[in-house]
Formats: structure tokens, sequence, C-alpha cells
């Protein structure tokens, strides 16, 4: 099925009693990616780069061949940027304005979460920020890529021509943007198709800027020079001089690393390698979208079996893979929404953990270190992509949610989180999932009042001390006592205004299926019920279950399928049944499944 539109434009000389054909331009075809994104898919050729008449550093004029590639049509915008998660740095805050303030390296990362969302080859290694080309991802433009796409075919000192006075029709510059950014697509496009390639936000390319780069650089795609110190910038913004919004005006910008600001005239479009059939680049389907009515989402990603502990450990891949297989056996894994995780960006897992802990988390895992600050928290080179990958997952449950594209879901994710500490992994567990959703849903969604329920046969130590002052998040745990990790004694009920919003339940080894519904139904219910919480998360261990390898409990799985009815009745009661889910613990590997199931047929129905 054909995507795109072929067009002529036919130039014909007014007045002119012949009529004749002067100049065909093919403005060639749109595609939309998977994920909406409209693209230019811009034809590979040849054309002239630089200028004549303009800085040393626009000589010599020479000329260059581009393989074809795909362009965004528009600059791209701070929704299309908030959907991954990040942080919008942008200044003139608007959802459909240019994205800005964004730094050469935080650009990078859009492109890589861009790819992966839609299940692409990241082009950037998030460590030396080196761009393999040869990946079929997102990345920035090569800054030849980029001129011979503003170019679109001509080789006058704009898109349009050689008049300056006609920018105005073009794009935002010093002259008309009433000093700020506006929204993409509102002037002409160039005769390619592509939106805003004069000003409005100056557009990072991939290469490193060198002034005399043009004397050296190959024929053939180039690709910029090996090193430099600043990344070059195309295009001129809203506040830039028509002079500087010219196709050939090179500049550059040393905003490249993650902790430095952008100016708020900085931005960018994305690029990829054309797909060998273009023709064949699935066009985003509104019925694909409206289909799924399925109640409850599962996350799942391959990533989290790869992180790998000892052998013989509890707390190994086996339980995914178990939980899985018994998903597919009962026939619920296809009545599921699929929700795919993407890597949760380091703002959010900086909400919960301080950022030397998160540093040594990396390296460690990455050094192949073998374990994470203690002894129970075996790692391994995955480790912290997977850990990464998790809290990503959650966060891409909570948003499955807020979209109404699932009222419920259950995250099948490892590492575990609730022990683990704001500087410090304990437990099996190494960024806390649950602290992490829960400070996104208040964060992103506006959400004050979140009730976490966590069942898990230990006490979730991590989440009782991210939240211990606030009165915002009722923290509800019921589990063995006196068991590791040592906390969860009555008596703990928070501090300052966090006071009473701290509930722990202890209970004795041996405690079963009505012990905990009786716990639930006398203490959660009503505590709930008052909180009158906006969003529901739960710490779903299942190391209560009687079957269980670490755990000393009696629960069965039935049991597990009741204390799921009660946390969703309040769901449904307080927040129209917001609720995700996210497992913890559970060893015994026949109880693990079986429980997951029954609580997953519980939030199906
Ligand atoms: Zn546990």
């Amino acid at each position: 099925m054909t995507t795109g539109v072929i067009c002529l434009l036919l130039i014909l000389p007014a007045g002119s009693g012949c009529r004749r054909t002067e100049q065909a331009v093919s403005k060639p075809p749109v595609v939309k990616t998977k994920t909406g994104i409209e693209m230019v898919a811009v034809p590979g050729g040849w054309f002239e780069m630089g200028s004549e008449k303009g800085g040393s550093d626009e000589r010599p004029v020479h000329k260059v061949w581009i393989s074809p590639f795909l362009m965004d049509v528009y600059e791209v915008k701070q929704d299309q940027f908030k959907k991954y998660q990040l942080p919008d740095p942008s200044h003139f805050k608007s959802p459909n304005n240019p994205l800005e303030q964004i730094n050469w390296t935080d650009a990078t990362l859009y492109c890589n979460e861009r790819s992966l969302a839609e299940g692409l080859e990241p082009c950037y290694d998030e460590e030396t920020w080196d761009c393999n080309f040869a990946a079929n991802g997102y990345r920035l433009p090569t800054e030849a890529e980029w001129e011979y796409s503003c170019r679109a075919g001509t080789g006058t000192e704009y898109g349009f021509g050689n008049n300056k006075a006609k920018l105005r029709t073009f794009g935002w510059c010093v002259d008309n943007s009433s000093g700020k950014t506006h929204p993409g697509g509102q002037k002409q496009p160039n005769p390619w198709g592509l939106y805003d390639m004069h000003g409005n936000v100056a557009e990072w390319c991939n290469d490193l800027y060198v002034e005399n780069y043009y004397s050296q650089s190959p024929e053939k795609n180039p690709k910029g020079p090996k090193e430099g110190k600043e990344r070059v910038l195309r295009g001129g913004s809203w506040k830039s001089s028509a002079e500087t919004c010219r196709s050939a005006y090179r500049s550059s910008d040393p905003s490249i690393d993650d902790t430095c600001l952008a100016s708020d005239a900085i931005g960018f479009r994305c690029v990829r390698n054309a797909p060998d059939n273009i023709s064949s680049e699935p066009k985003m389907n509104s019925e694909k979208q409206t289909q799924s009515t399925a109640k409850t989402g599962l996350v799942y990603d391959d990533i989290y079996i790869e992180h790998e502990t000892t052998p013989g450990h509890p707390e190994c891949s086996e339980r995914l893979i178990r939980i899985i297989k018994q998903l597919k056996a009962g026939g619920l894994y296809s009545q599921l929404l699929e929700i795919k995780p993407m890597p949760v960006g380091r703002h959010w897992i900086e909400t919960v953990h301080a950022p030397e802990y998160i540093d040594r988390a990396k390296s460690s895992s990455e050094n192949g270190a073998g374990y994470l600050d203690t002894g129970d928290v075996p790692i391994s080179l995955k480790s912290y992509e997977a850990a990464v990958m998790a809290a990503g997952g959650v966060l891409a449950a909570i948003d499955a949610v807020m979209e109404q594209k699932v009222t419920n879901a259950f995250c099948a994710v490892r590492p575990p989180g609730h022990h683990a500490l704001g500087n410090r992994a304990m437990g099996f567990c190494i960024f806390n999932n649950v602290a992490i959703g829960t400070r996104y849903i208040q964060a992103r969604y506006n959400l004050p009042k979140i009730l976490i329920v966590d069942w898990d046969v230990h006490h979730g130590n991590g989440t009782q001390a991210a939240f211990y002052d606030d009165p915002n998040v009722l923290y509800f745990s019921v589990h063995q006592y006196p068991f590791y990790p040592g906390t969860g004694s009555q008596a703990e009920q928070g501090s300052g205004k966090g006071l009473k919003f701290n509930i722990n339940v202890p209970l004795p080894a041996g405690s079963g299926d009505d012990c905990y519904v009786k716990e639930f139904e006398e203490k959660l219910a009503p505590a709930a019920s008052s909180f009158d919480p906006d969003f529901v998360l739960v710490s779903a261990g299942f190391d209560a279950h009687e079957g269980d390898l670490l755990g000393g409990m009696r629960v069965t799985d039935r049991g597990f399928a009741k204390l799921t009815q009660i946390v969703k009745s309040i769901a449904e009661k307080c927040c129209a049944g917001r609720l995700v889910s996210v497992l913890e613990g559970g060893y015994g590997l026949d109880g693990l499944a079986a429980s997951v199931e029954a609580h997953i047929r519980v939030l199906m129905q």
C-alpha cells in the first residue's frame, strides 16, 4: 500500500500564451511512522553545498552526494518529546510549539527513545554519544543532509529564492516572530514539504563544527569532522536576522552535555535512513489504536530476563519465563494489551534515588562488579539496563492507564524494587519502581494522592522510607514480621505531615488467606476510603504464597485473587479503576505463576 502522494508542481509563466513546463519539481512522499510522526522521504541526489557570498566557513562551495533518508516534516514538538518521559526544558511552553532549550545530548536521547518505541535500533551510544549511521533508528541529520533538505533542489539563498523579504511567508525570524517560537506548520513549507527550515528554532545537526571543514570533507555523505568543541546548528531561529536564516548559514553551540541548558532558540528534528521500501512503511492506523479494548495491560520485555543473578539464586529469570508461559497456557496472554516499556529518563529515577547511587548502579553493572552495594543484590552486565527498563515499564503502564488504553495493568518486571533505598541497593532491588511510578504520576499527571498497597511477604522498607513524611502517599504494607528486612512494625506510622499515612500490618509466620483478607477489609479498605487516592499502585510480591522458597506464609493463589478484588474495588470507588500492579518478590515458580494468573484474571474482570 502506498502511503505517500507524489505530486507534480507545474510552474507556468504568467501571461504566456504558450503553456510550457518550465520546471517540474517532484515533491517527495510523506510517510507516517509507527508512532504517527510525519516524515518526508527525501530522495538521494547531488547538490552544491555552501555559498560563495556567505561567511568564510561556507566556502568553498562543493558538490555533495546524499543518500535517501527520511526527515521530520516539522521540528520536534514539545508533546512528542514528553511522550518519552523526558522532562520538557522549553521556555515557550505549549504542546505544539517546537521543543527548545534542548541540549545536543538530550536531543540524541530523544532519538534513541523514539527508535526504541518503534522497534528500531537506536543510533546513539549513550556513553560516548557516537552515532551508528548503519542503525535504522532516528538520529540528528548530518549538516550536509540538513542543507540538502533545506535547499530542496534550489540553488538560491533560501528554499524560496533570493528575496529575503519573502522570509516572513516561510519562517519565523526576528522581524515577525514577536520574540517567541510558534507552533510548527503555520508558515509555507519548502519545495519538499518541510516546514520551518528557516527560523522558528535553530536545529541541531549531528556534526561537530569546524570552520574549514568544507575544504576537506568527503564527496559522499559527509558526516562532519572527527573532533571539535561545538555541534552544528542550522536554519536560524525566531530571534535571527534573515541573513542568518539562509540555507547555507552555519552556526554552532557548545551545549552538548546533559548538564547545560541550550538557548530557547535551539531545537531539532530527526532523520533516519530510508527503509528499503518506503511504501512498506506502516502508516499509523487509527483503527489499530482504538482496536485495543483490552481492559488490562501487560508490561514485559526480554531485557528483564537478561538481568542475571548468581546460579541458584531465587530471584532468577525463570520467574518471568514461567509467568509468561502460564499466561499463554491459560489463554490470557492474547487478551492483554501488550505495553512496551521504554527506558526511564534519568530525571525520573532522580525523583527517588541520589545521582551518585544511579552512577554507581550503572558502573557496577557495566564493569561486571558482580554485586551492587551488598551481597544480596547480585548483578550482571545487563542489570542496569534491565533496572532502567523495569522502572520505565511501570511508567509506560501508568501512561497506558492515563491515556485510557487500559483500565489497569500488570508489570512483569525484574529487578524488583521495594527494598531499594534512595542511596543504596538491597534485597535484590536496584531502583524502586513503584516509588518512581508514584513521583511520575504526581508530576506528569498532576494527580497528588497515591495509594501504594504492598503485599509482598517482606516489608517494603525502601518505599516506606521514600514517603515517610509525605501525606500525599498512603503506604499500606502487610508482611511477615519479624522477618527481613527488619523494619515494618506497627509503630512505624510516618513522621511530620506524613504521620498516619504509613500503615504497617505485621503478621506472624504461618498466616493464610483468611487473615490477609481480614486485614485488607478491616484496615486497608477504610483507610483507603478516607484517603481517597487518585491512583492505586500495588507492590505485588507473591512470596507470601504457601509454596514460596523464602516466605513463611500460607496464602494461596485464590487468596491473592481475593486481595486483588479488594484493591481493585478501592480503585474503582476512588479513581475510576486506575491501578498499576508491579511484580516484586515470589520465588516458588509454580505458586508465583499461578498467583500472577489469578491476580490478572481479577484485574481483567
Ligand atoms: Zn519479598
